[in-house]
C-alpha cells in the first residue's frame, strides 16, 4: 500500500509522489535558539522524525533541512516588539550570540534524546543573511515591498491568494482577529528587513541596501529551502501554529520570487497542550526535557507517549499519561529482552544456543504488512502501535517476534535493540544521594554537588554526568558501607 499524506494546502489526504523520482527534499521550521525547547516544541519534531522515517520505509533518499532562528523573530507576529535573541540576552545577561550558541546545543542534545534522527542539513539564519537580503532585493525589484521608518515590508495585497494556505477571507485577515497594523499598509503585510534604530547599537546586526538592521524571521527559510532544497520541493513541516502566519508568509515571498508555493505537500503538526501556563516559554518556568528527566522519566517514555496520539490531534499533556508511557515502554522494552538472541541482554530463556539461527529469522510477512500499513495512511501511530503489541502478544516464535518488532522500530525510533536491562541494582540510598546530587547541580550549588559526589565515592559508587541526568557506576571491588540518607 502507498504512502497517503494529508496536506494542508488542499485539505485533503493525497497520495504521495515525489517530484524527483526516488528522492524526497524535506523543510522543518527549526526552533528560535532564545531559550531552551519545550515539550510542545519537541512533539512538532517527533512527528516530523516520524515523517522522515516513514518516507525511508517507503525507499525514499530523503534531504532533510532544519534551520536554526537565531535572529529576527520578533516577539509579536505582527512583527513588533522586540528580536527574541535580544530579549533572551537582556534576560540572562549573556551576549545575543552565546544564547544563541547555548540553545542550540541544548536543542540538538533533546534532539538526540528523543532519538530524532540527524538532518542531512542544519543551517542557521545568521549563516545566511547574504542569501536573504538577495531574496529581499529580487522582491523589491519585482515591485513587493515599501519601506517605512522601520523596515521593509512585503506587500501583501499584491497577490489575490495571499493566505490561500491558511484559508484567510478576503481581506487577509481571520474572522474576528484583531491585528496592529502600525506603519503598515496592511495588518497582514510582514517585515522583510528591519531597521536598527539610529540612536543605538544592536548586537546581531547587518548592512543591507536599506540601512543597518537585521532580516524578518520568515525570510530566513524561504531563502534557505531554496538553497538546500529548491523553490519547488515536496514536503514542509511546522506545527499548526506556523500556517496561518510564518508558512502563509513564506509561501507569498517564494511565490512572488520565484512562481512557486514552495512545497508540493504541507504539514502540520497539532499541538500538546497543558492545563496551566507550563507550555509558554514566556512563563519562565516551562516543561522541558530535563524537567522529565528530574522526575526519573526517559525522554523516549516522552516519545512513546507523543506515538500513542495521531499528530493531527491535540494531546493534552499529563503526568499520569506519562508515567503510563513510562510503564508501557519498560514493558515493551523487557519483552524484547528477553527474546534476545546475543546473550547480552540476558533474561532470554535458552535463546543462546540457537543464536545464529535466531539472529538470521524473519520478519513476519502479514504483520509488517499491516503495519506499513498503518503508517502508510497518513502516519497512523496509534494504530501501529496497536499491531506492535498483537504481535508482543502473538504466539510467533521469538526470533520472529524480535526481528519484525525491528523492521517496526526503524519508524517508532525507540531504540529497542540498544536498550539494555540494568544488570546492576543500584541500592536505593545510592540512588537518593545521586538524584540530590543532581538537585544541587540544577541549582548550581557545586559545594553541595561536590560534597555528594565524595559521599557517593566512598560508598564504591561514581557518578558521570550525562547531557541529560547521570549515569552511575560501581568502582569494582571497592564497594564501602552503604551511606545513611536522612
Ligand atoms: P519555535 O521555537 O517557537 O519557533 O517553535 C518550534 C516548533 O514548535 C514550531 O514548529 C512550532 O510550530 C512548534 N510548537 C510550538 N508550540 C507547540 C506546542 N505546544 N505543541 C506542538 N508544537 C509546538
Ligand atoms: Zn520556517
Amino acid at each position: 500500500m502507498s504512502l497517503a499524506l494529508y496536506d494542508t494546502w488542499s485539505r485533503t489526504l493525497r497520495p504521495f509522489t515525489p517530484i524527483h523520482p526516488d528522492h524526497v527534499g524535506l523543510y522543518c521550521c527549526g526552533p528560535t535558539v532564545y531559550d531552551y525547547a519545550h515539550i510542545g516544541n519537541l512533539r512538532t519534531y517527533v512527528f516530523e522524525d516520524i515523517l522522515r522515517r516513514a518516507l525511508e520505509l517507503n525507499g525514499y533518499i530523503v534531504r532533510h533541512v532544519v534551520n536554526i532562528t537565531d535572529v529576527g523573530h520578533l516577539v509579536s507576529d505582527a512583527d513588533e516588539g522586540e528580536d527574541k535573541m535580544e530579549k533572551g540576552s537582556r534576560r540572562t545577561g549573556e551576549s545575543a550570540w552565546q544564547i544563541a550558541e547555548r540553545y542550540t546545543a541544548a536543542f540538538r542534545a533533546d534532539w538526540r534524546a528523543l532519538n530524532l534522527l540527524e538532518p542531512s542539513i542544519w543551517c542557521r539564519a545568521t549563516d545566511h543573511i547574504g542569501e536573504q537580503i538577495a531574496f529581499i532585493d529580487t522582491l523589491e525589484r519585482k515591485g513587493y515591498t515599501y519601506q517605512t521608518a522601520d523596515g521593509v515590508y512585503f506587500d501583501t495585497s499584491r497577490q489575490d491568494d495571499y493566505g490561500y494556505l491558511a484559508r484567510l477571507d478576503s481581506s487577509g485577515l481571520q474572522a474576528g482577529k484583531r491585528v496592529a497594523v502600525g506603519d503598515k499598509r496592511q495588518a497582514t503585510d510582514f517585515a522583510l528587513w528591519k531597521l536598527s534604530p539610529p540612536d543605538s547599537r544592536r548586537q546581531m546586526e547587518w548592512d543591507s541596501p536599506w540601512g543597518r538592521g537585521f532580516p524578518g524571521w520568515h525570510i530566513e527559510c524561504s531563502a534557505m529551502s531554496a538553497q538546500y532544497l529548491s523553490p519547488w520541493f515536496d514536503i514542509h513541516c511546522g506545527g499548526e501554529d506556523h500556517i496561518a502566519v510564518h508558512h502563509s508568509n513564506e509561501i507569498a515571498q517564494t511565490q512572488a520570487c520565484y512562481g512557486t508555493r514552495l512545497a508540493n505537500f504541507w504539514m502540520h503538526g497539532h499541538f500538546l497542550t497543558l492545563d496551566t501556563a507550563k507550555m509558554a516559554k514566556s512563563s519562565g518556568d516551562f516543561l522541558r526535557i530535563q524537567t522529565l528527566i528530574d522526575r526519573g522519566i526517559d525522554p523516549l517514555a516522552y516519545r512513546y507517549l507523543c506515538l500513542t496520539a495521531h499528530y493531527r490531534s491535540t494531546l493534552r499533556f499529563t503526568y499520569d499519561a506519562l508515567d503510563a508511557a513510562q510503564t508501557t515502554l519498560d514493558r515493551l522494552r523487557k519483552a524484547y529482552a528477553s527474546w534476545a538472541v546475543d546473550g547480552m541482554a540476558g533474561a532470554g530463556a535458552g535463546a543462546d544456543a540457537d543464536a545464529d539461527a535466531d539472529a538470521d529469522a524473519d520478519a513476519d510477512a502479514d504483520f509488517v504488512a499491516r503495519f506499513n500499513a498503518e503508517v502508510n495512511q497518513d502516519l497512523n501511530l496509534p494504530r501501529a502501535l496497536a499491531v506492535l503489541w498483537d504481535l508482543v502478544k502473538s504466539d510467533l516464535p521469538e526470533a520472529v517476534r524480535r526481528a519484525t518488532v525491528d523492521r517496526f522500530d526503524t519508524v517508532l525510533g525507540l531504540g529497542l535493540a540498544d536498550w539494555r536491562p540494568d544488570r546492576v541494582e543500584i541500592p536505593v540510598p545510592i540512588k537518593v544521594l545521586a538524584d540530590r546530587r543532581q538537585e544541587a547541580r540544577i541549582a548550581k550549588d557545586w559545594a553541595e554537588s561536590d560534597r555528594l559526589r565524595e559521599a557517593l565515592k566512598a560508598a564504591g559508587w561514581g557518578v558521570e554526568d550525562q547531557p541529560h541526568g547521570y549515569r552511575l557506576h560501581e568502582y569494582p571491588g571497592k564497594t564501602g558501607p552503604l551511606p545513611h540518607v536522612m
